[in-house]
């Protein structure tokens, strides 16, 4: 698997790049009562890093829905496999996520979430591939923008593998 990556960002880009947008988020929610909201699997070394580049006080609780069924095209369907585990209800949430890539999936949660009333709802992204949207959500915080490669690494799979890479690379099957 492995032999098919090409790196494309190294753990120093992630790294630094983290480090930006955390001390960006830092200020933008100084004072707030903030959600920050976990999209999983992918999220996982991504959210971690972030939130440990955010200086403030907040709640962190996770969301799995279903988008890939495994393979490398999405499906258009998303259904929610684990809920938060707490009100969102006059506060402020920022759901944070590895790839936006359709978008379908975040226009889904992004739906199910405002219906719980939080204050401001917001997004952040490691990855955006806006040349593959297919519905508009507006994504508020980026990391990085890409073409449209399939890429793989820092939470991203292929197959459920390769999360644990620590860069980002593009896979070529
Ligand atoms: P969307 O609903 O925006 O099409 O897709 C979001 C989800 O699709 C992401 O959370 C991720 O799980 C998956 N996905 C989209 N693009 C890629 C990609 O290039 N590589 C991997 N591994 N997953 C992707």
């Amino acid at each position: 698997m492995r032999e098919r990556i090409t790196p494309l960002f190294s753990e120093a880009q992630i790294r630094a790049r983290i480090l930006e947008l955390g001390s960006q988020l830092t200020q933008d929610y100084a004072g707030k009562d903030l959600v920050v909201i976990g999209l999983l699997n992918g999220v996982f070394p991504f959210i971690a890093d972030l939130v440990r580049a955010m200086e403030l006080d907040f709640d962190v609780s996770f969301m799995q829905v279903t988008s890939y069924g495994g393979g490398m095209h999405s499906t258009g369907e998303v259904h929610i496999l684990k809920d938060l585990d707490l009100s969102i209800q006059g506060r402020h949430a920022l759901v944070v996520e590895d790839i936006v890539d359709t978008g379908l999936t975040l226009f889904k949660v992004g739906n199910l979430l405002k219906d719980r009333e939080p204050q401001s709802l917001k997004i952040c992204t490691l990855l955006d591939k806006p040349s593959r949207r297919k519905v508009q959500v507006p994504v508020d915080y980026v990391g990085f923008t890409i073409e449209d490669h399939f890429v793989v690494g820092y939470g991203l799979d292929l197959e459920g593998k390769l999360r644990n890479l620590p860069y980002v690379g593009v896979y070529h099957p």
